[in-house]
């Protein structure tokens, strides 16, 4: 039997299926992610070349450096017109098969939400919330996305930053705690568009002991597979995911 053939099959043998994703979700829609040849890391940018990406998006930069951070992050951070590929809508069906329990994801772009699934951790965060960090006010992310300020500023005279999870930072405890809690439960994991190397994220996939792993990615990726038990499909994900949630017997 083919590997699409497979993949469909666990789906329809599953009851608790939860999708672990990262960049590679959204490049479909146009977002770039970080490691692959058209990735940021690979991008030349004469006027950041000399930061290193991990530092632009580094707590270090925010503090120290926020006129450069903001800069880096209005260039590159704004998703605000960017629609949801069949990846996200795939998903969407797949919950309401009553098969897919949660969506973990890796990315801050908030497609999964847009595109109209319920159930969606987000580790790393987003950028659709924002707020104070001085008086903890909420604020919009037009806001800084629009503000004439090289540094978005609160009325109280603090910085207002993104609700993302930045290098050097911890990741947000109750998110993650219901993540591992998902995952921990299902009896079906999807990992895809992802190149499990950031951590701690990366990590959390271990804490499955369910019955299949399918890992969904343009390129091999280091992970460890049960011959006979799990699969590795290279492609991809939104053409692979419409190919086989629109077929699966409900
Ligand atoms: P990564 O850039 O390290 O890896 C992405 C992987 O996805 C690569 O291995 C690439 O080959 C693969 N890929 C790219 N397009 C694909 C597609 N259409 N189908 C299948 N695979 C595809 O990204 P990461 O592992 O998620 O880690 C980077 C960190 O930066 C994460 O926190 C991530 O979410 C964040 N980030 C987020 C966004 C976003 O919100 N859209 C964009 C860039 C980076």
């Amino acid at each position: 039997m083919d590997k699409m053939n497979r993949f469909k099959e666990f789906i329809n043998e599953s009851e608790n299926i939860v999708f672990f994703g990262g960049a590679g979700v959204s490049t479909e829609s146009g977002i770039p992610d970080f490691r692959s040849k058209e990735g940021l890391y690979n991008q030349k940018d004469i006027h950041f070349d000399k930061y290193s990406p991990e530092y632009l998006l580094s707590h270090s930069c925010l503090k120290m450096n926020p006129k450069v951070f903001f800069e880096f992050y209005r260039q590159k951070m704004d998703v605000r017109n960017i629609q949801p590929n069949a990846a996200h809508f795939s998903l969407v069906e797949l919950e309401k098969s009553g098969k897919l329990k949660a969506i973990i994801t890796q990315n801050i772009d908030g497609l999964h939400q847009k595109a109209g699934s319920d159930v969606v951790y987000e580790i790393h965060g987003t950028t659709k919330e924002n707020y104070c960090m001085q008086c903890k006010r909420e604020y919009l992310e037009d806001y800084i996305f629009t503000s004439k300020a090289e540094i978005p500023m609160c009325k109280c005279g603090g910085i207002i930053r993104p609700r993302v999870t930045l290098y050097e930072e911890t990741l947000p405890e109750q998110v993650v705690n219901e993540a591992i809690l998902a995952i921990r439960k299902a009896d079906m994991l999807i990992v895809a568009g992802t190149s499990l190397q950031v951590y701690p994220a990366a990590g959390f996939i271990h804490n499955f002991s369910g019955n299949h792993i399918v890992v969904i990615n343009k390129e091999p990726i280091e992970v460890k597979l049960e011959r006979g038990k799990d699969i590795f499909i290279q492609g991809a994900v939104g053409e692979i995911l419409k190919q086989v949630i629109f077929i699966i017997d409900t």
